[in-house]
């Protein structure tokens, strides 16, 4: 009888590899059996963390000899099991978190795909630069945002953190390793491709000399659509390059933070455009001290997040859809800080993005946070208001509860990203099922 574990196991002792069973504690990020959203459990069958390049490569040609599924774990920030694998084999990428070259002349940096964005933070912050984009979470790995989108402070001007890719190395399941650009089609659907044509492995990125201190100031608006009126205003004149909002349900008031990399925000002319209710006095806002604050109590929690990508200017009518299912479910009260909402340039460079707007669309993220035994209450309300959002236009971030639908979200570019999946993972070994569902 075969013993695909055991052969698995020799072969790693022979390569020196690292071979673990799973440690199902319940403890995140250690159990490789939950992800950060604690919504559903897949118990692998062994966990492998390559030391470098070379030995993923072997590791990934190895996989593809067999018949075991096997998936990518970057940071496992995911909340629908997208880094979990049923009696398979998990790859571990954190030991692949080299930060490669820097070259600040030609605003990039390289670095393997299992870094964590803190890492090229802390890299470049003392030359005066940052990655292009970063989103709000600094402890998830690059590769592991690259596979979903990456939506940041910076969005209403720069777009999405996989924008900003200029080189990609990846290992397709046949263990090749490719280099690609972005006019290369694995390039385009491996960027918010959730981990389906193999590992990103090293990643080239745009960087921009830039501040990470900021005057900033607190605006408020009565409604969506009076925010969205001056956020559009804010992205059209670049009048602030931070914009973080949240909206409060069931009223629907926006509370948002706007500033600029620079020590004072005088003279302010723009201001004068925009028609909020409140404005407050200018702060002196320290990113790198708000993004590097250590993990809080509610990353013990449950989080069976759904986050929700309408086009505009037609997603507002969808949002008087949404808004009062959401409310009524009780998600409201379980993010009491309120939902963040970001405009992003959409302009479908990237086949994948999760952007279904021509040239804007809004994010709606629903992060509610509970006890592990509410999961299941919360789950079929929020499933239905995926499934209604979706009807209604919406594409939903891939880092969410999964949903299925990906034929309805994406037209044909689901068929094209399906036969490019088949060309590189004929087996379909690699994170099965999402293409087929
Ligand atoms: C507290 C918190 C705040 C967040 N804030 C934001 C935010 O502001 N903006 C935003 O956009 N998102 C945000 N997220 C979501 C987060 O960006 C995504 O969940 C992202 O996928 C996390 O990266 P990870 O390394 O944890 O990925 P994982 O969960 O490990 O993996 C995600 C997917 O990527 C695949 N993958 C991972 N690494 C690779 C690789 N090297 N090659 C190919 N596929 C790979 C996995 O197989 C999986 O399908 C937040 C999440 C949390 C928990």
């Amino acid at each position: 009888m075969s013993d695909p574990i055991g052969e698995l196991a020799r072969f790693a002792a022979d390569e020196g590899l690292e071979l673990r069973e799973p440690e199902t504690t319940g403890d995140f990020p250690s159990d490789p059996s939950i992800d950060y959203g604690r919504v559903v459990r897949r118990v692998p069958r062994a966990v492998a963390r390559p030391r470098d390049q070379a030995q993923l490569v072997a590791l990934v040609r190895r996989l593809g000899e067999g018949d075991l599924p096997w998936v990518v774990r970057g940071a496992g920030h995911s909340s629908g099991g997208q880094s979990l694998v049923e009696g398979g084999v998990v790859v571990d990428l954190g030991g692949l978190a080299r930060i490669v070259d820097d070259d600040p002349a030609g605003e990039t940096v390289t670095c393997e795909a299992g870094a964590f964005w803190l890492a090229l933070v802390e890299q470049l912050r003392p030359q005066g630069r940052r990655p292009r984009a970063l989103t709000a979470n600094l402890r998830s790995s690059v590769g592991g945002t690259l596979a979903v989108g990456g939506f940041g402070d910076a969005s209403h001007l720069d777009g999405l953190q996989i924008d900003h890719v200029r080189r990609l190395v990846l290992v397709t399941p046949d263990g090749v390793r490719r280099e690609l650009g972005p006019a290369d089609p694995l390039f385009r659907y491996t960027l918010a491709g959730r981990g389906q044509l193999g590992v990103m492995t090293e990643v080239t990125l745009a960087t921009v000399t830039r501040p990470m201190v900021l005057a900033a100031r607190q605006l408020r608006w009565g409604s969506l659509g009076e925010y969205l009126r001056d956020a559009a205003v804010i992205a059209t004149y670049g009048l602030y390059d931070f914009l973080r909002a949240r909206i409060a349900l069931p009223g629907g008031g926006i509370s948002a933070w706007v500033g600029r990399s620079q020590e004072d925000l005088a003279p302010e002319p723009g201001l004068a455009l925009l028609r909020p209710s409140f404005v407050s006095p200018q702060e002196r806002l320290d990113l790198h001290e708000l993004l590097t604050r250590p993990p809080t109590e509610a990353w013990r929690k449950a989080c069976p997040a759904l986050e929700i990508v309408l086009p505009l200017p037609e997603g507002v009518t969808a949002w008087q859809t949404l808004a009062p299912l959401i409310a009524d479910a009780g998600i409201p009260e379980r993010q009491p800080l309120g939902h963040a909402v970001m405009v992003v340039r959409g302009d479908r460079r990237l086949p994948l993005a999760p952007l279904p707007g021509g040239t804007s669309s809004l994010m709606i993220a629903l992060r509610p946070e509970m006890a592990s035994g509410e999961v299941a209450a919360f789950l079929p309300p929020l499933e239905a208001i995926g499934q209604r959002a979706i009807a209604l236009g919406a594409r939903i971030y891939l880092m969410s509860i999964e949903l299925g639908g990906l034929a309805t979200q994406l037209g044909v570019e689901h068929a094209r990203w399906r036969a490019l999946k088949a060309e590189v993972d004929p087996k379909g070994l690699l994170a099965p099922g999402l293409l087929t569902r």
